[in-house]
C-alpha cells in the first residue's frame, strides 16, 4: 500500500535530532508521500534538526517555543502560504520541564513552579497548537492529530513523576479535543510507546534500568522499535484510522498488559 499519505500536508513538532521519535515518524510519513512542515524549539538546542530539515527538503521549518505565544502566528503564516490554509495532520511530539531533579526521587517533592511549567510544555502545548491550527484542519473536512504519551500517565512509574501527571493530562486533553472536534472531521489520538533512548528520555532517572526491565518483561520479548511507533503514527494519521478517535494506542510490545 505505497503512498497512503499522498496529497496529505501536515506539521511535525518536536524534532531535536535524528533520534527524536518525531523524526522517525516524519520519515515514515514522507516515505508514504506526505508533505511536511516542521517547528523547532530554538536554533541552539535543535541545530541537528535544522540540518535534517535542510537535507530532506522540508516544505518549511519555523521556530516555535510552545511557551512563547508570539511564535504561533508564524506557524499559521507558513500553513497559509505553503499549504493553502489546509492541514491534513499534526504530530505533537513535545515534552519537557524546567528541572531534571523532578524526574527522580519522590513525585510529591516537585515545586509549584516546576509542576506548572511541566504541565504547560508537556500537556497544555497540545491544546494551544490545536486551538491555533484547528481552522486549517477543519478546512480539509478529514484530518488527524496525534500526540505522544507514556505508560506513566496511567500508572505510578518510579522516577517518571511529574511527567506522568502531565501525560495523564495530555491523554485527557486528547479525549476532550476528540470530543470537541469530531464534528469538524478532526480526529485526535495518542500514541504511547515503550522507552526509547532519546534526549528527553535520558533525563529520566534510572532510564537504563527501565530498558532492561522492558527487555525482560515485554510479551513480545523486545524493546520498542521507533519504526513500529512510526507505523502506528502512520495508521492514526492516514485514512486507515477513519473510524478511530480519542484513543491511546500502546506501542510497547504489550508491556502495559502485565
Ligand atoms: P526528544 O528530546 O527528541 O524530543 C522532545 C522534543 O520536545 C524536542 O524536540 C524538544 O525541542 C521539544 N521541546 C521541549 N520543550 C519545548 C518547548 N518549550 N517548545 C517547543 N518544543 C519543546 O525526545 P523524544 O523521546 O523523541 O520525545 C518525543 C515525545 O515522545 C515526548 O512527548 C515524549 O514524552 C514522548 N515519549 C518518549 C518516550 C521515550 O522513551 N523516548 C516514550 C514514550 C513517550
Amino acid at each position: 500500500m505505497p503512498n497512503i499519505m499522498k496529497n496529505k500536508k501536515g506539521i511535525v513538532l518536536g524534532v531535536a535530532n535524528g533520534k527524536s521519535i518525531a523524526w522517525q515518524i516524519a520519515k515514515k510519513l514522507k516515505d508514504e508521500g506526505a508533505e511536511i512542515g516542521y517547528t523547532y524549539q530554538d536554533e541552539t538546542s535543535c541545530r541537528k534538526a535544522l540540518k535534517l530539515f535542510e537535507e530532506n527538503n522540508a516544505t518549511f521549518a519555523c521556530k516555535l517555543d510552545v511557551c512563547d505565544e508570539s511564535d504561533f502566528p508564524k506557524l499559521n503564516e507558513n500553513i497559509e502560504k505553503h499549504f493553502d490554509g489546509k492541514l491534513d495532520f499534526v504530530v505533537h511530539s513535545i515534552a519537557g520541564g524546567p528541572s531534571l531533579e523532578d524526574l527522580q526521587g519522590d513525585f510529591y517533592d516537585v515545586s509549584r513552579d516546576n509542576f506548572l511549567k511541566t504541565m504547560e510544555i508537556s500537556a497544555y502545548s497540545f491544546v494551544a497548537i490545536m486551538k491555533s491550527v484547528a481552522p486549517y484542519m477543519k478546512a480539509t473536512g478529514n484530518s488527524s492529530a496525534i500526540c505522544l504519551s507514556y505508560l506513566g500517565a496511567q500508572r505510578a512509574v518510579p522516577n517518571y513523576n511529574v511527567m506522568g501527571v502531565a501525560k495523564a493530562t495530555l491523554e485527557a486533553c486528547a479525549r476532550y479535543m476528540a470530543s470537541d472536534l469530531g464534528k469538524n472531521g478532526i480526529r485526535v489520538n495518542v500514541v504511547s510507546p515503550g522507552p526509547v533512548l532519546t534526549r528527553a528520555a535520558s533525563a529520566i532517572g534510572g532510564f537504563r534500568q527501565m530498558l532492561k526491565e522492558y527487555a525482560e518483561q515485554t510479551p513480545l520479548g523486545k524493546l520498542t522499535d521507533t519504526k513500529d511507533v512510526a507505523s502506528a503514527a502512520l495508521y492514526l494519521l492516514s485514512d486507515l484510522s477513519a473510524g478511530t478517535t480519542g484513543q491511546t494506542l500502546f506501542v510497547d510490545g504489550g508491556y502495559n498488559i502485565r
